[in-house]
């Protein structure tokens, strides 16, 4: 640039500040350590925004009648960056708006480019489309467009429809390119799966999550699908598996609620704004729409909270208080809580689960959402997807297999779901591993399994004699020590039985 006869102060200065410039980067209270970045161009690297608006900052439209109004403050453009909107409800005011730009931007040695630039119409259109011109060049007119990472479509009812299925689409690829590791590392392990959702999919999943709310079930219904495959796929579960104990087992929040925190965190942000702000006018004014019967963004957050398991009533005055929000977001996460806990109390293939306490302060709690120890403590992959599988009930014991019906077979009741070996029991968890005797090689596994579980805690031994064997099973999944040895009892156990078929009652098989 020197030899194009670019130089001066300005020049010097911003080569000094490039040069000394480092980064960091900070999420919560957490910050990374410093960094230089070694290739950045102005329009491209973190200080530009700033340089931007400063260079920016004498751009301003006249107002027009005819203006787009955000609780009485009329808005007509809108900056990130370098990416512009200029808006009106009146073609000829937007065509002037944009040649006012156009020149402006003549007078400022700035080049728009006709081609990159986009124009589109949202609601009712035309009889006659017009045509919108950037000096003498036509700027394409557009029924769908991204901006600042957000697609929008005029042609569909819901504006973000398109940025539903881009992002699911992307959080699908992101998912396929993490277990297609598969073939060098075998296995994902939990810890570091979950990591890899968090940086690669759940940043797609949640993508203007606090802006589109969830209000379509169908468009929501693709992110979910996405999140869903993933955990499936990563706690090596069939994906007709029950969905609350992807949550409970992982720690992690079904995205539908976690981009509702997202919104209300947005809301108690903009509450908080003073009213030179056209974020702050256009929550008032999407108040205003919400408490007049109309719809828009406040109205959806309300529809949508009042859509959950336990629905919570948000009156249009509510959108304004910072504790009434605070006191929502407590109450969403309660709410979802309890429902989570209510499927794995309610549902029987998740009896092994229920009432399973977890440190917190000190003291043994219920938690609902917790990465929890078996996951990442049993480090044998075969022998983690055993156990899981054990406790969410997506194994092939009798009690499971036979449940529902399949295409030459009834459904089998409870009662009649015997052991395919002695024939004398219902073949459920504890009866496999801890009641039946009609099997050697069984009886020895276990007689090897309890010598070993006792060396790693002796506290079961202790305890052995005095519980039940189904609050024994319950003891064995909660030891951090017997853990691993464990989940591998269970993997040879399973594959004991899965050599033999299920016994079928006569009666019941469909000719
Ligand atoms: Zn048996």
């Amino acid at each position: 640039m020197y030899a194009a006869g670019v130089s001066g102060p300005f020049f010097d200065w911003m080569c000094m500040v490039y040069a000394h410039m480092v980064y960091a980067t900070k999420y919560g209270n957490e910050h990374c350590l410093p960094f230089r970045s070694l290739i950045g161009l102005l329009t491209g690297d973190s200080a530009s925004p700033t340089l931007w608006n400063i260079f920016f900052a004498d751009f301003r439209l006249h107002e027009h009648p005819d203006d787009v109004q955000l609780h009485g403050h009329a808005v007509s453009q809108a900056e990130q960056a370098d990416n512009n909107i200029i808006m009106s409800t009146f073609f000829a005011v937007f065509q002037a708006k944009v040649t006012a730009f156009f020149e402006w931007c003549k007078k400022k040695c700035v080049f728009i480019s006709a081609r990159k630039s986009k124009w589109m119409i949202f609601g009712p259109l035309p009889p006659l489309i017009p045509t919108l011109r950037l000096g003498d060049l036509i700027v394409e007119l557009m029924s769908k467009l991204k901006y600042v990472g957000i697609w929008l479509t005029s042609t569909t009812p819901n504006i973000f429809s398109l940025n539903y299925s881009i992002k699911a689409s992307k959080a699908r690829n992101a998912s396929n390119a993490a277990f297609a590791m598969k073939h060098r590392i075998r296995s994902l392990p939990i810890k570091e799966g979950l990591m890899l959702y968090m940086v690669r999919i759940d940043c797609y999943l949640i993508s203007g999550g606090d802006i589109a709310i969830d209000v379509d079930a169908g468009l929501v219904s693709e992110l979910m699908e996405a999140q869903h495959l993933f955990l499936h796929r990563l706690l090596g579960i069939h994906s007709r598996s029950m969905l609350a104990v992807l949550f409970t087992e992982t720690g992690l929040m079904p995205i539908r609620t976690r981009c509702l925190l997202l919104t209300l965190g947005r809301l108690r942000y903009m509450t908080s704004l003073g009213d030179e702000s056209t974020v702050r006018a256009a929550l008032l004014d999407s108040v205003n729409l919400f408490a007049t019967g109309f719809s828009g963004w406040a109205g959806d957050v309300a529809i949508l909270l009042s859509t959950l398991p336990m629905p919570i009533c948000m009156a249009p005055a509510d959108f304004l208080s910072v504790p009434t929000i605070d006191a929502i977001i407590a109450k969403v996460l309660e709410v979802v809580d309890a429902n989570l806990q209510f499927d794995i109390d309610h549902l029987q293939k998740t009896h092994l689960l229920r009432n399973h306490l977890e440190t917190v302060e000190d003291k043994l709690e219920l938690v609902t959402r917790r990465r929890r120890h078996y996951l990442t403590m049993v480090l044998v992959p075969a022998h983690r997807k055993a156990l899981t599988g054990l406790l969410l009930g997506d194994h092939t014991l009798s009690v499971e297999q036979l449940r529902c019906p399949v295409r030459y077979r009834r459904a089998i009741p409870r009662e009649e779901r015997l052991c395919r070996f002695c024939h004398d029991a219902v073949e459920d968890e504890v009866h496999a591993l801890l009641d039946c005797d009609s099997h050697v090689q069984l009886v020895e596994l276990r007689d090897s399994f309890l010598t070993d579980a006792f060396d790693c805690d002796p506290v079961l031994e202790a305890v052995y004699a005095l519980l039940s064997h189904y609050d024994f099973l319950r003891r064995l999944i909660s030891s951090r020590k017997a853990v691993s040895r464990f989940a591998k009892y269970t993997y040879d156990v399973l594959n004991i039985y899965d050599r033999y078929q299920p016994l079928i009652p006569e009666g019941l098989g469909i000719p």
